[in-house]
């Protein structure tokens, strides 16, 4: 299938969720496009795609240079390294795998002055792997008490990673611990964006209230 097809199809996949579930709010599409060729990229762009997220920084940084041209709403989605804040600070729209007061701080002196704010997602630690990455809802509600000493940034929502299930009612439980914590959190703040959902669980994130679903595989085919 041609890459336009692939994406027509995910639209689809969405609008169909969404029609199901009877959702009535907006639910957007950030084409992930990690390990996926600049030419996949540009060919979504001319369809009419603008939200892409990246994992990588290094990978991230020169594909954003090469295609300085195109107004593109860059997402970093990986995990962050203290030593690469500066690069996300200086070239992404939006970060949203924030799991730190530490990553948050870092974030905010290094955004550039001419830049608009920084949109940030908080990565919500979901199932008890040790192994993976995000924070408890305890820190997270701490971080967005203390949001306002973030003067260039401008927290948005939650953003979360599950462990990987094939059965749906599993997938259906962590999204909807997901929307619970981040209902609890929008009665302390302004809050407009949950982050949840890939490939293989978009319909399930879409039947608990995702309003972005972050799809590569499904829209560019298998990454090397
Ligand atoms: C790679 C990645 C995705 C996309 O995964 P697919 O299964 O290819 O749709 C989504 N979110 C994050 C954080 C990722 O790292």
């Amino acid at each position: 299938m041609s890459i336009e097809a692939q994406y027509r199809f995910v639209l689809k996949r969405i609008q169909d969720s969404c029609e199901k579930n009877r959702i009535a709010h907006q639910v957007d599409l950030l084409a992930v496009s990690k390990k996926q060729l600049i030419e996949k990229i540009k060919e979504l762009y001319h369809i009419g795609h603008r939200k892409f997220g990246e994992s990588y920084v290094q990978e991230a940084v020169e594909k954003i240079e090469l295609l300085r041209d195109l107004e593109i709403e860059w997402h970093f989605i990986g995990p962050i390294q203290s030593n690469k804040t500066k690069y996300i600070a200086k070239y992404f729209d939006w970060v949203q795998s924030v799991d730190s007061m530490k990553i948050l701080t870092r974030l905010n002196n290094q955004r550039p002055e001419d830049k608009q704010l920084l949109n940030v997602l908080l990565q919500l630690k979901v199932g008890n792997e040790e192994s993976k990455s995000g924070c408890s809802e305890e820190e997270i509600f701490e971080m967005i008490k203390s949001s306002s000493e973030f003067a260039k940034l401008k927290i948005r929502g939650l953003m979360c990673i599950p462990p990987p299930a094939f059965d749906e009612k599993i997938q259906k439980e962590y999204f909807q611990y997901c929307y619970n914590v981040f209902k609890k959190l929008q009665m302390v703040a302004e809050l407009d964006t949950l982050s949840m959902g890939m490939s293989n669980d978009l319909e399930s994130a879409i039947a608990c209230q995702t309003t972005m679903v972050r799809v590569g595989t499904d829209v560019f085919g298998a990454r090397d």
